[in-house]
């Protein structure tokens, strides 16, 4: 009978130091794995650095694969207070719309579809400074401060 080869894909992200055993690591859709788990699973695995982008404005609404990376790996998760929803499975939220405000790190978040349609159908206002935290207001007026 003819075997089929199967390699399990798994991405965790970690600090460059975390891979020489000095720092957690985190697996998405699981959360924050303990230091000798993420130098365990590195062994043999494929590296690679996501690059910082460069500090300019992109055009057009779609950020670059590049981008949406970083802004994938910068938040993890959802950025909506205490939800969870692994990054890769949000959008790609422009805070300010587009093309108002810009497709640039600042100003880009990752919120999950369901989060995404609370913003922008019922009354979430969201603030994001510039190093990419985020404060929302809900409809009420409570204040919630999200990194
Ligand atoms: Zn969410």
């Amino acid at each position: 009978a003819p075997t089929v080869a199967t390699r399990a894909v798994i991405h965790v992200i970690t600090t460059p130091e975390a891979l020489d055993s000095q720092g957690p690591g985190f697996l998405p859709g699981y959360g924050q794995i303990p230091t000798e788990q993420a130098a365990r699973l590195a062994e043999g695995a494929t590296i690679r650095q996501v690059a910082l982008p460069a500090d300019a404005v992109e055009p057009g609404y779609r950020p670059s694969a590049k981008l949406a990376e970083f802004v994938r790996c910068r938040d993890l998760t959802c950025r909506f207070p205490d939800c969870d929803r692994p990054a890769e499975r949000c959008d790609i939220d422009h805070t300010v719309p587009y093309p108002a405000g810009p497709t640039h790190p600042s100003n880009l978040k990752c919120l999950c579809r369901f989060h995404h349609l609370l913003k922008t159908f019922h009354g979430w206002l969201d603030h994001q400074f510039p190093d990419g935290t985020v404060v929302w207001t809900s409809p009420t007026g409570t204040v919630e401060s999200m990194h």
